[in-house]
């Protein structure tokens, strides 16, 4: 008792002290003078903003505050309904299969359903949006214009397109609960932890009886109470003109009305509680023991957002959630690890709009449940008590002030979508809408301003031990003992009423660069260089290593790499497979040459570099991502990867430890059990794709690993390096010489062994089977194979026959039956493979639905074969294709695939590529579908709930 008084006592301090700040950073922020906004008479509000960072294109956004939050119990799920009628007919768009429909009519422009054309509903609020909209035509924008304005106002909602979209949703429903034991947890937590509020039943998805049979009137009762100008926003972004643009939206928008008494848009306030509410949750799938403790707050009103203060809290709550982190990941990697994984972040409470919270996220061992609560509330409370250590903040503070001067730094390479994203959050939650010159500013003065004194301060007032929520998501099953909600809130009482020693870290001695430099006593060299294909140009090295170098500006500040050698694990007999799959986390979780794995993160604080070495079953690979002034970390860590990793038996101890108990309950989910079916029948039971079990884990030995790691890695002259991005070229050929022409090198010439690769059995059946499941379901996938040339040219075919197989499968059996929400298909060609090309179709659906809808699916695929393709669906494909080739030429992420596939195949997917798009013929696509059919290598693996 006498310890929380003095707690309070503190708390008054604070607030004084607090007071003072307030009066500093009060000050209102001035918007981002590079957004047009407005209000129109009818209370709708609009943003506009140029951006020609893909020439041509811009989207298309109606914003609104609204959501299932507002819906009466008898409309349960409708506002997420009403999201879907929005594409079923609109005035100037009645249709939805006719050509008059919006999304035939986006799929003719290039603006393809589901990618660019889209929506959500979540509980406060509902957005649509037309994206990467081709603007070749003055009446394209229109049009566009014109849907957002019948989306506000002009939906037809029609009784018969009402009644099919029944099937759609309920099958959505399905979609997202079944597999999904966290769905299903949350569902049933919310009425506990919520108790008495607005939220306790409030998801979007509702109610399937009333999907299934509300009155028509329901949903148009809730759209012309809820679909209004004063909680709508237009948000346009992009390469337009915005003054035409605004006039194009005054005058649309203004004649929409706004009702007469229109219902208040209230925000719903969320209890308080003395008590700790603790609330369990079990699920058959559910398979590990999840843990949320919340720690509620009042959230800051959005009218009292907009002022330097809210962002300087923002500042202060990030940096301490940061420091938090390194210390809970810090205990993760011991020997013995007290949890899974344990995390703290702020944000909303749950999903409720009124209330914040500061939230620790713990993943338990299913034996170690209290303890493993009680060690990260000790992390969380030794710095409520103690604070932190000068070191640490300054490296929080480094990687924050990195974050965003890379940012401003790539400020004229950001896409559409970020700056629609901050229009939203300006809309919908009142976040502040400043300029990306003002933010770094704003950084760089909370940097310089921010002492330890007030972070400390800041996470006494962060960290409380009142108001708290915990809830917990475990696995039902025998023999597993939870504690009870006493146990867990005495438990963690007491921890929080412990007092902790204060934290220490040891000082870091020495950087990469002096580490390393005694292991480097001579440079290599650049021995030939030519131009290459594509603008790259071939760099030999004086160990045999090739390097692929091609410099782009299209993001000011990235440098993306990636060295790939044939081998991988191929190379070993199959008493080595238990030790395949701990290869990639045994050695990056060891640190690398001197430094364990927390030294390690701390000396690359405050560096934007990602390295990242992994071991496949053809290949083994060091990739990674950096800024430019880290460029010589990057090429250290290389390195590094390449000649020194760790051996760290604490950190190999603690991996296994987390191992095991991950794979406890491994099989909880049946998606996993499915998954590991369809492996075992397509291959045949090949030995090295049988999943991870406990019994492999006791056979892994590290030592072997480590020799394996070594071995994959021994021989540099096999391996082909390509690095693309905005690099000074003078200071790329010095890192280069400097640290990959210093790799050893063997000149062993080593090649994939195909005798170890497994390969597709042949055939043509079927195999289903049963399972028990908490949501009924059937599991589809059925896999083609056959063998085409290993051209461009098919791998197009190939793609246009994905596509038009989705156009139709999206037309006949989601829409015309309403049978599943969707189906998904994918094809693979390989070079290697054999056969080399697959074609992969997998769809969910009412179990009782799969006898008549699975012959569908079939059909589809044989009706194009016989027919070809319709017209129609061609000339969208072709439209969106082109389109993506625009937007994709410009990243480095494109050059990249394009250039391992020079490299690897011998084949040039870029050269001639629109052309060949433009003339693709239903000929063609029907010829490949042929050709699918005529191999008879089909394999279907269908998993029907019991
Ligand atoms: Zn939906």
């Amino acid at each position: 008792m006498k310890f929380k008084m003095i707690k309070k006592l503190k708390t008054i301090v604070t607030c004084v002290l607090l007071l003072c700040v307030v009066g500093l950073g009060a000050q209102p922020l001035k918007q981002d003078a590079a957004v047009r906004t407005g209000k129109l008479k009818n209370g709708m509000t609009y943003y506009i903003r140029h951006n020609a960072k893909e020439p041509g294109l811009a989207d298309f956004y109606i914003a609104q505050r609204v959501g299932s939050i507002l819906e009466e119990p008898r409309q349960r799920g409708l506002a997420h309904f009403l999201e879907h009628m929005a594409f079923n007919g609109t005035k100037h768009f009645p249709g939805k299969g006719k050509q008059l429909g919006i999304v035939p009519w986006c799929e003719t422009i290039g603006v393809k359903f589901g990618v660019n054309l889209n929506a959500y509903t979540s509980i406060d609020q509902t957005v649509y949006n037309i994206s990467a909209v081709p603007l070749k035509r003055e009446g394209i924008a229109d049009s566009c214009l014109l849907i957002l304005n019948d989306w506000s106002h002009y939906l037809l909602l029609e009784d018969k397109e009402i009644d099919k979209e029944r099937g759609v949703i309920h099958e959505e429903w399905r979609t997202r609960r079944a597999g999904k034991a966290i769905s299903r947890l949350m569902e049933q937590a919310m009425p506990k932890i919520y108790q008495g509020t607005k939220y306790e039943d409030c998801l979007p998805i509702g109610s399937m009886d009333i999907v299934d049979n509300f009155p028509y009137n329901d949903l148009r009762d809730y759209y012309h109470k809820w679909y209004r100008p004063d909680l709508q926003a237009i948000i346009v972004v992009g390469d337009v003109d915005v003054d035409k643009m605004e006039k194009k939206i005054k005058k649309l928008f203004s004649a929409i009305p706004m009702p007469k008494n229109a219902a208040p848009r209230e925000y719903f306030p969320v209890n308080d509680n003395d008590t700790m509410i603790v609330d369990i949750e079990r699920d058959k799938e559910q398979p590990v023991v999840l843990c949320h403790l919340y720690q509620k707050r009042d959230a800051t009103p959005d009218n009292e957002k907009n002022n330097v203060k809210y962002l300087r809290d923002e500042y202060v709550d990030w940096l301490v959630c940061m420091m938090l982190n390194e210390r809970l990941t810090e205990k993760k990697l011991k020997a013995v690890p007290p949890f899974q994984s344990a995390t703290v972040h702020t944000s909303s409470f749950f999903v409720s709009r009124t209330k914040d919270a500061f939230s620790l996220t713990v993943s338990c061992q299913e034996d170690k449940v209290l303890s493993g609560l009680v060690v990260a509330m000790g992390v969380v409370e030794q710095a409520r008590q103690h604070g932190f250590m000068a070191s640490e903040l300054e490296r929080a503070k480094l990687l924050k002030l990195n974050h965003d001067e890379r940012k401003w730094r790539e400020r004229d390479d950001r896409r559409n979508s970020k700056y629609v994203s901050a229009c939203l959050q300006n809309f919908l939650a009142g976040e502040p809408l400043i300029s990306i010159d003002d933010q770094l500013a704003l950084t760089r003065q909370f940097d310089k301003e921010v002492t330890l004194e007030e972070i400390n301060e800041a996470c006494k007032q962060l960290i409380t031990d009142k108001n708290q929520v915990l809830v917990m998501y475990a696995p039902e099953k025998e023999g597993l003992v939870l504690p009870t909600e006493q146990q867990i809130r005495d438990v963690l009482q007491a921890a929080q009423d412990l007092q902790y020693a204060p934290h220490y870290e040891q000082p870091l001695t020495t950087d990469l660069a002096t580490y390393l430099a005694p292991f480097i006593p001579q440079k290599g060299s650049i021995v030939s260089e030519r131009p290459y294909k594509h603008g790259f140009t071939e760099l030999t090295l004086s160990n045999g290593m090739k390097v692929y170098t091609k410099k782009t500006d299209y993001s000011a500040d990235a440098v993306m790499f990636k060295m790939k050698a044939e081998g991988g694990t191929s190379q070993y007999p199959d008493a080595d497979i238990p030790n395949f799959s701990l290869l990639g986390s045994a050695i990056t979780e060891a640190g690398l040459g001197n430094f364990d794995a927390t030294e390690l993160r701390r000396m690359l604080a405050g560096k934007s570099v990602r390295v990242q070495p992994s071991v496949g079953t053809r290949s083994q690979s060091i990739s990674g991502g950096v800024a430019l002034k880290d460029m010589p970390t990057l090429f250290q860590l290389v390195h590094l990867y390449f000649t020194q990793p760790r051996r760290d038996t604490t950190a190999y101890q603690g991996l296994v430890n987390r191992t095991r108990a991950f794979l406890t309950n491994r099989n909880a989910s049946p998606k996993v059990d499915y998954n590991d079916s369809i492996r075992a029948i397509v291959y045949g039971h090949h030995p090295r794709l049988e999943p991870f079990k406990q019994e492999t884990l006791e056979k892994v030995n590290y030592d072997r690993i480590l020799e394996i790691y070594r071995d994959r890695f021994s021989d540099a002259s096999n391996f082909e390096a390509v690095i693309i991005g905005n690099y000074d070229e003078q200071q790329l050929r010095e890192l280069v010489c400097e640290y990959l022409a210093t790799l050893p090198s063997t000149h062993k010439g080593e090649k994939t062994n195909w005798a170890n690769v497994a390969k597709m059995v042949k055939g043509d059946f079927a195999r289903t089977f049963k399972k028990k499941m908490a949501t009924p379901l059937a599991n589809v996938s059925i896999i083609y194979a056959a063998d085409v040339p290993f051209t461009p040219q098919s791998d197009l075919e190939l793609d246009f026959l994905t596509r038009v197989l989705k156009i139709a499968y999206t037309d006949s059996i989601r829409e015309e039956k309403g049978g599943t929400y969707g189906v998904s298909v994918a094809f693979d060609l390989d070079k290697d493979d054999s056969p080399n090309a697959t074609l992969r179709i997998a769809y969910n659906a009412d179990p009782n639905r799969y006898e008549e809808l699975n012959p569908l699916v079939y059909e589809q695929l044989q009706h194009i074969a016989k027919n070809g393709p319709a017209a129609s669906s061609m000339q969208k494909i072709k439209e969106y294709l082109v389109k993506q080739y625009q937007q994709n030429a410009i990243t480095n992420d494109y050059w990249s695939y394009i250039i391992w596939h020079e490299l690897e195949d011998d084949a040039d997917f870029d050269t001639g590529y629109c052309d060949m798009v433009r003339q693709m013929t239903s000929e063609q696509v029907q010829r490949m579908a042929q050709r699918i059919l005529d191999a008879h290598q089909r394999i279907e693996v269908t998993m029907l709930s019991e």
